[in-house]
C-alpha cells in the first residue's frame, strides 16, 4: 500500500451496552500492545465513547464518532455535534455511511456539511461512498462513486483531515465482496479526484479470511470494518493481516 500507513477502523454501529462495548475496547487495548503495522481506530456508540474511551486511554487505539450533525449545538433532538464527539476525546468521525445516506436519505450535500463540521471540530471525517447492486450492475459504478466525491468532500481536503471509505452498499453486512480488480479499479478512480496520498479504506464483509487479500492491494490503504469489529479476535486478525 505504497508509503501510506494502514488504517483499521471498527464501526460498531447500534451494538452494545456499558459491559460488553468495555469488555472489547480492553480486549483490543490489550491486543494492541502487540506489534502491528497500521493505525487501529474504534468507531462505538455515542452512549461508549466516553468508556471506551476511558479503556483505550494509553493504549494508541483512536476513538470516532459514527456521524456528527453539521451545526456545532443548538435545537437539534436526538443529535451529536462534531465538537462534542471531540469533547468525548474523539479524534475521527466517520461520515456518509450508507446506512445514513439510505436510512436517513442523507445526500451529498449533506455529508459534504457534515465533513466540514468535522473539520471544524479538528476531527478526521472519514467520508463513505459507495455504489449500490442496481448501480455496479448498470456499468455505473465509478461514475456514481465519483459524483459522490465530488459532492461530499469539501474543499480544503487534505492528508490530516481526510479518509475516504469506499464501502459497497451491496457488500455490507453480507458476506459479499467486490472482485479484487474492481476494488483496485475503484480504489484507483477515487484516488484520481482526492489529494495526492490520501488513505483510501475499503469497507463491506472484510473478515479474518479475506483481509490479507485485500489489504495487500497497493491501494487500499486499510479497512472499514462493521461486523468482525464486534469480536476482539476477528478485529486483531484484520490488524494483523496488514502488510
Ligand atoms: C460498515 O458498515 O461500515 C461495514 C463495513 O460493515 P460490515 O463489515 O459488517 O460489512
Amino acid at each position: 500500500m505504497a508509503d501510506r500507513k494502514a488504517l483499521v477502523a471498527g464501526n460498531w454501529k447500534m451494538n452494545g451496552r456499558r459491559a460488553d462495548g468495555i469488555a472489547l475496547a480492553c480486549a483490543i487495548a490489550e491486543r494492541a500492545k502487540e506489534p502491528h503495522a497500521c493505525d487501529l481506530l474504534v468507531c462505538p456508540p455515542v452512549t461508549l465513547l466516553v468508556p471506551v474511551g476511558e479503556a483505550l486511554a494509553g493504549s494508541g487505539v483512536a476513538l470516532g464518532g459514527q456521524d456528527c450533525h453539521p451545526a456545532a449545538s443548538g435545537a437539534f433532538t436526538g443529535c451529536i455535534s462534531a465538537e462534542m464527539l471531540r469533547d468525548a476525546g474523539c479524534s475521527h468521525a466517520i461520515v456518509g455511511h450508507s446506512e445514513r445516506r439510505h436510512t436517513c436519505g442523507e445526500s451529498d450535500a449533506d455529508v459534504r456539511a457534515k465533513s466540514l463540521a468535522a473539520w471544524r471540530a479538528g476531527l478526521v471525517a472519514i467520508v463513505c461512498v459507495g455504489e449500490t447492486r442496481a448501480e455496479r450492475e448498470a456499468g455505473i459504478a465509478i461514475a456514481v462513486v465519483s459524483n459522490q466525491i465530488a459532492g461530499s468532500v469539501p474543499d480544503g481536503a487534505g492528508l490530516d483531515n481526510l479518509v475516504i471509505a469506499y464501502e459497497p452498499v451491496w457488500a455490507i453486512g453480507t458476506g459479499l465482496t467486490p472482485t479484487i480488480a474492481d476494488i483496485t479499479e475503484m480504489h484507483a478512480a477515487i484516488r484520481s479526484l482526492v489529494p495526492s496520498g490520501t488513505r483510501i479504506l475499503y469497507g463491506g464483509s472484510v473478515n479474518p479470511k479475506n483481509a490479507a487479500e485485500i489489504l495487500a492491494l497497493p491501494e487500499v490503504d486499510g479497512a472499514l470494518v462493521g461486523g468482525a469489529s464486534l469480536k476482539a479476535e476477528d478485529f486483531w486478525a484484520i490488524a494483523q493481516a496488514c502488510p
